[in-house]
């Protein structure tokens, strides 16, 4: 029997601070083992993380490095590009030297172009080992992304299910992708090689969530979880958002990638919101905004809108509530570091730190709030750099 291991019964919860004062919001994660995809740790107790992939051809370096720049400032911890053909794979090396976070190649049944993507320095290998072909192939690659410290990432995907499990179960259904999984798994397993992690994608969320639940009980190690071809942004981020958003809740999953017929750097953007709204990890500007109705002091929809896109510099976790009146305004203002609230005749409320501090005229209303945070964000990383002083000092 492979050593799969089993997930451990006494999960960590996922934020101690916040869990010990208000419990109504405890995850309790899945503890799986840690891997490691070039130098960011996955599983265990690392952070979840947020991946995407780059869809410009992998042959054109410098249009493939501009879109990874794109990713990195949105926040990408791990980038995948496609490697079909030798071309690319020549372009990777390149493309690996100028990114700052670890290239995962994707890989589909070629495996010379594994053996090229691992010694181009790809951290880690999308391939799924059973598809790869006779044991002597099997060998070489595993034996490259050992000698390379090359991570694989096992990926089911219910579209492209082995014929023979699709022939045993009728569909695609969640034991058939996790059959699917365990088989792949078993390969990597019995060449003794564990540095590796496993998704079970569909497109329709029950069977993803499904087949996630299940494989999650029967091995240790990290999952990245995934509901492909989810749509467009609205669309796919919102079924991302039940499936990703659903497992996290239940504490599988230690890392993610939205799947968006949309920019990846949107790929990356939604992950961070799930997280966030999970409480998980928190990066950047989070926005507390209200609908807007007749009430509203100034236009809410379109000051959010550009307050959006004006700040999507700013990496410091705070807080920035945009209320249209006084009805909800002051309170969420006070849990947030920064509150704006429309008042009467073009006049509104500033709020620093939960407390009223003073009027800002709507002429001027986007740049001062601008300036307030990146003011803000300034005094956190300062505070965050300062060494802390023990007693004796
Ligand atoms: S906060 Fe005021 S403006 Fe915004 S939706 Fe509520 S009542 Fe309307």
């Amino acid at each position: 029997m492979f050593g799969l291991g089993f997930a451990a019964a006494v999960p960590a919860p996922i934020c101690a601070t916040m869990s010990s004062i208000r419990p109504w919001r405890d995850i309790e994660r899945r503890k799986s083992r840690q891997i490691m995809v070039g130098a960011v740790p996955v599983g265990g107790d690392a952070p979840i993380t947020v991946q995407t992939m780059t869809n410009t051809p992998t042959e054109d370096a410098a249009a493939t490095i501009e879109q990874i720049r794109r990713c990195e400032d949105a926040g990408a911890d791990i980038i995948r590009v496609s490697c079909p053909t030798a071309e690319s794979t020549a372009a990777l090396k390149e493309i690996v030297r100028a990114a700052n976070v670890p290239i995962v190649a994707d890989i589909h049944f070629h495996y010379k172009r594994a053996l090229e993507a691992a010694d181009a320095g790809a951290a880690c290998l999308r391939i799924n080992p059973g598809n790869i072909g006779s044991e002597e192939r099997v060998r070489e690659v595993i034996a490259a992304a050992r000698a390379n410290g090359c991570a694989i990432r096992i990926g089911v995907n219910a579209g492209s299910l082995e014929k023979d499990l699709l022939e045993k179960y009728g569909e695609p259904c969640p034991e058939a992708l996790v059959e699917s999984a365990l088989d792949h798994i078993r390969v990597l397993e019995d060449h003794g090689f564990h540095n590796y992690k496993v998704a079970v994608k569909a497109s329709d969320v029950f069977l993803a969530v499904a087949a996630y639940q299940q494989l999650a009980d029967q091995v240790d190690c990290p999952l990245h979880l995934g509901v492909t071809e989810a749509g467009g942004l609205i669309g796919g981020t919102v079924k991302s958002s039940l499936g990703i958003g659903s497992l996290l809740w239940a504490g599988i999953g230690d890392t993610i990638r939205v799947s968006l017929s949309a920019e990846p750097e949107e790929e990356v953007r939604v992950g961070y919101e799930i997280l966030k709204s999970l409480g998980i990890r928190s990066r950047g500007v989070r926005v507390v905004s209200c609908p807007s109705c007749a009430r509203q002091g100034f236009d809410v929809i379109r000051t959010v809108e550009a307050l959006e896109e004006r700040l999507q510099h700013i990496k410091t976790p705070m807080s920035l509530s945009v209320l249209g009146c006084v009805v909800n305004g002051p309170g969420e203002a006070r849990e947030t570091d920064i509150g704006i609230t429309g008042g009467g005749n073009g006049t509104h409320m500033v709020y620093l730190s939960g407390v009223t501090d003073h009027h800002v005229r709507d002429a001027d209303m986007i740049d001062h709030i601008v300036k307030l945070v990146e003011a803000k964000a300034a005094e956190l990383e300062a505070a965050e750099a300062q060494p802390t002083l023990t007693a004796a000092e």
